[in-house]
């Protein structure tokens, strides 16, 4: 038996499901006079007590601004946000502390590699190879740089079963290719994409390769050296932490070589009237005052998965979305998207209901407390690829259950009864 701090304890064979839902009280809430069913997590996680009490004490305690004071707060202030790069690094298997840079989120983090490195180190011509099941984030930012530099951007597609077509990622990839940015999980699918093989590739034509991670790092064990990173970006609200804080892990050499992102205070070494020297990274591209309180409690967050154990994580979240395609696969007239094997794929299933637009889906289920994501879900490549806008979309976390993937199944039936539904009709 392990025990892991206060509600996170639970023994090495059993994924204390209920012992975790404990310190989430938003999932005791009832929503239109239902007990709230929260599958709306690739959107956003909810946040444990543990979080939520960092937030405060950091406030009501020690709060004073970083980097800048002698006094005792700032001090304190300054050591608790530092301690948290150091989580960071640990729970992603990075090899120093000062390759984490905090951003405000996965956007932010991309479009930090596209501005500060990609404008630094890509010429007209240059390749950035991206895939059709990207989030709008890890494509209109190579595209504002295609625009604006002359980059050509290319794209691995993907095969109707939401997997990406390695075939053509091998044709794609080649030595015009400067920078591979790729997700590990596709939040509208689930899928899991190969990317340790993609980094291979396309290391061996000497490029870059940038991991999107905001749906891997909550969900997936994360090495960056296993992976072949050297870029990963994912967003603290995903796995139990604040909105507002978002990391962009780097190799050290290429924090080093790459220009500031945005200038101001503390990113600074000197500044004169006429020239200003940078700070060492990471702090080089931390310029202004930083979401101090959110990335301490992301550190609260961090400890909360790691005591887990991510590869426990994935296995309860594996087990849950194996139980949600085979249930929802006996719905008349519900479509699966996606890989239909579960070790293809994350806690996401996405799917469409025959005859229903999936908006009405969500509301539907809304009305009976369940709660799950309906739209293109920032992948619109994706919707045009299936040739349908839009997808309904439940997806799983650490504190979901059977009974939850249960409760979807029956207010799904419902919602296919409620639009009089039967199986074979012609959609509208
Ligand atoms: N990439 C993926 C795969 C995502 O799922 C998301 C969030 N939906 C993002 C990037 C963007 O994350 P954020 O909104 O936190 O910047």
């Amino acid at each position: 038996m392990t025990t892991s701090g206060d509600g996170v304890g639970s023994s090495a064979y059993a994924f204390d499901v209920e012992r975790i839902r404990r310190d989430f009280p938003v999932l005791k809430r009832e929503v239109n006079g239902h007990t709230l069913v929260y599958l709306d997590n690739a959107a956003t996680s909810q946040r444990p007590v543990q979080v939520m009490a960092e937030i405060t004490r950091f406030y009501r305690d020690s709060n004073a601004n970083i980097h800048r004071g002698v006094h005792t707060l700032s001090v304190e202030a300054t050591d608790q946000y530092e301690g948290v790069r150091e989580k960071v690094r640990s729970f992603i298997g990075a090899p120093s502390a000062s390759e984490i840079v905090f951003t405000r989120n996965t956007t932010e983090s991309i479009n930090l590699v596209a501005h500060a490195w990609a404008r630094a180190f890509l010429e007209a011509g240059d390749e950035v190879v991206i895939s059709e099941i990207e989030h709008h984030s890890n494509i209109v930012p190579w595209q504002m740089l295609r625009d604006e530099r002359g980059i050509v951007l290319r794209h691995i597609p993907m095969l109707d079963d939401g997997t990406l077509d390695l075939d053509v990622a091998r044709a794609t990839i080649g030595p015009r290719t400067k920078l591979l940015a790729i997700t590990l999980m596709s939040n509208a699918l689930g899928t899991i994409v190969p990317v340790g093989e993609l980094a291979d590739l396309a290391h061996a034509h000497g490029a870059r390769v940038l991991v999107d991670a905001a749906q891997a790092a909550p969900h997936l064990p994360i090495d960056v050296g296993e992976l072949g990173a050297d870029f990963l970006a994912f967003s603290a609200h995903k796995m139990l932490g604040p909105t507002g804080v978002g990391v962009l892990w780097a190799r050290g050499e290429l924090l080093e070589a790459m220009p500031p992102f945005l200038g101001g205070g503390d990113m600074i070494a000197t500044v004169s009237l006429t020239e200003s020297t940078w700070n060492e990274v990471p702090h080089k591209f931390e310029a202004g005052t930083p979401n101090v309180g959110g990335v301490i409690a992301f550190g609260t967050a961090i400890d909360y998965l790691q005591a887990l154990d991510m590869e426990r994580v994935r296995a309860h979240e594996r087990e849950l979305t194996g139980y949600a395609l085979s249930t929802l696969a006996r719905v008349p007239g519900v479509t699966l998207h996606g890989p239909l094997d579960p070790n293809l794929r994350g806690g996401v299933v996405s799917f469409s209901l025959e005859g229903v637009h999936p908006h009405d889906v969500g509301q539907v289920l809304d009305s009976r407390g369940v709660a799950i994501r309906a739209g293109h879900h920032c992948a619109q490549p994706v919707m045009q690829r299936l040739g349908i806008p839009a997808t309904a979309r439940a997806s799983f976390y650490i504190y979901n259950t059977r009974d939850e993937v249960d409760a979807l199944e029956e207010a799904v039936r419902e919602t296919a009864s409620y639009f009089g539904f039967t199986p074979g009709a012609t959609v509208a």
